[in-house]
């Protein structure tokens, strides 16, 4: 087990800016063999990274390979893309300014800091470090405590696959997260809640650090009546229940046609016991509440509605069954904060206007989900709500796809990641704007007599 001493958050910032003056990080070169260098560091500990998050969440193999190890993808799509990423880019310039040249240059930040949240431990740490890579930054990481196996086995494969002065990992609880907090960054990313998020920037503030705020909410599920019935239980189970239910852009509740609720709820009873078997406790494929604080709160919501599937839950091995509530209230605690576990409430509509009016009522979504084949109804569901992104006709698969920025809006987060998303968010974009020498227009200059028709016409 690798621990970075609190007391030394001093030196590690310090060897970190002196190594990052050394301008090493700015070659595309060195880049491209630390995305290599973090790949095959990943590939070597895969078996430990597993075992990790076994420990931490009872997760499942597959699901590990798929939403923890799959960062891989992430690497390999920044290890391509990033010649063409750091190029500088020409921008277009107006007539009057035809003597001129512009271009953008991607510019490394500087020293960044990436705190990670405890329901994805190793991906959501992993995944934006490749973008402070890809962008020529140096890094310092602080994992969720909470997650305390994958926390260590992080710092233990960055320790061994990494110059500190380079990227460093601090492991520790809110006392690490507050003395970082306390030191100047270039930038802070920061994935965990909202309540979080808010003291994020507050101490970012006072050295005016930008931040990405990568956070939660209660992201809907609306339910039509156009579609695959089959297919669309299937995804909403997979989505809701992938990780007991501990995943940020979980369908949160399921807004449903009211004609097609009983067909939904049947096929749900149905499609949880196919995933989990007669008794989910017994599945190897089900996860685990994180920690007994985040059961208690889970089993308070059990109170709200009527249960309708699952509802059994047993504290010594912090193990809640999938399950769907019905007959809630939008005043239910259930309905007033994210669930952030394996419980699903139902709410009925008769017109879709109903569940725009009720998805508008409440703060921003990181998520939203459509199940519906009508195209009028997909352009309207569009354009009359607002989330941090959308799917249709699927749950979750948004976050695998690197070509899509991946954000809040609002009370869900501010910025961005994934692909050249990430890229960008750790880089600062530099206007450069070029004149040349064979001309010189005196429009411009003073005495201004007789120029203001000219300035008139150009503005014009
Ligand atoms: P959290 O906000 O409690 O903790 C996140 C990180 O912040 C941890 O590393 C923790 O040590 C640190 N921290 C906690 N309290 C702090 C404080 N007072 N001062 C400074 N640092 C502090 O979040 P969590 O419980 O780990 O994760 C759950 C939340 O994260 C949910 O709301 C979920 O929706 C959200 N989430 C969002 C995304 C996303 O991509 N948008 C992904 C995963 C989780």
């Amino acid at each position: 087990m690798v621990t970075t001493e609190l007391r030394n958050i001093d030196n590690i910032i310090d060897n970190q800016r002196d190594f990052f003056k050394t301008g090493k990080t700015k070659d595309v070169t060195f880049r491209i063999e630390q995305l290599q260098n973090l790949k095959q560091a990943i590939i070597e500990h895969e078996r430990s990274i597993v075992e990790a998050l076994q420990a931490d969440l009872h997760k499942p193999e597959l699901e590990s390979y798929l939403t923890e190890i799959g960062v891989i993808k992430e690497i390999d799509y920044a290890i391509k893309h990033l010649k063409n990423w750091t190029k500088p880019k020409k921008a277009a310039v107006s007539f009057d300014f035809f003597s001129y040249s512009a271009q953008i240059y991607p510019e490394p930040l500087g020293v960044v800091l990436i705190i990670g949240p405890w329901n994805y431990p190793f991906n959501l740490i992993i995944s934006p470090l490749v973008g402070a890579i890809a962008a020529g930054n140096c890094a310092i990481i602080k994992p969720s405590e909470i997650a305390s196996h994958t926390s260590h086995i992080i710092a233990e494969i960055i320790a061994k696959h990494f110059d500190p002065a380079y990227i460093a990992v601090v492991e520790g609880g809110v006392e690490a997260s507050q003395k970082l907090l306390a030191e100047k960054f270039d930038h802070i990313f920061f994935t965990g809640g909202t309540a979080v998020g808010k003291i994020i920037m507050a101490a970012a503030a006072k050295y005016l650090t930008p931040v990405t705020l990568e956070l939660g909410g209660k992201s809907p599920c609306i339910v039509d009546t156009d579609i695959n019935l089959e297919h669309t239980i299937r995804r909403i189970t997979w989505g809701k229940f992938i990780n007991a239910g501990q995943t940020c852009i979980a369908p949160d509740y399921l807004l449903v046609n009211k004609t097609i609720k009983k067909d939904l709820i049947d096929g749900l009873k149905k499609c949880v016991k196919e995933f989990y078997g007669d008794n989910p406790a017994n599945s190897p494929d089900y996860a685990r509440i994180i920690s007994q604080k985040h059961f208690d709160r889970l089993v308070n919501f059990l109170r709200d509605g009527e249960v309708i599937i699952g509802g059994e839950n047993q504290p010594s091995e912090r193990y809640i069954a999938p399950t769907v509530i019905d007959n809630v209230s939008l005043e239910d605690s259930v309905m007033q904060e994210e669930i952030f576990g394996p419980i699903l409430p139902v709410i009925e509509y008769t017109d879709i206007a109903e569940a725009i009016a009720l998805i508008n009522s409440k703060p921003k979504p990181l998520a939203l989900y459509l199940f519906s084949q009508n195209k009028n109804l997909q352009k309207r569901v569009l354009q009359e709500t607002s989330s941090g992104g959308v799917c249709i006709n699927d749950t979750a698969m948004q976050f695998g796809v690197s070509s899509l920025p991946f954000g809040g809006v609002g009370d869900s987060g501010i910025g961005n990641y994934h692909g050249k998303a990430s890229f960008d968010t750790f880089s600062h974009h530099k206007s450069v704007l070029q004149n040349s020498f064979w001309l010189d227009l005196k429009w411009r200059y003073a005495p201004y007599e007789g120029k203001l028709p000219l300035i008139k016409k150009l503005l014009g």
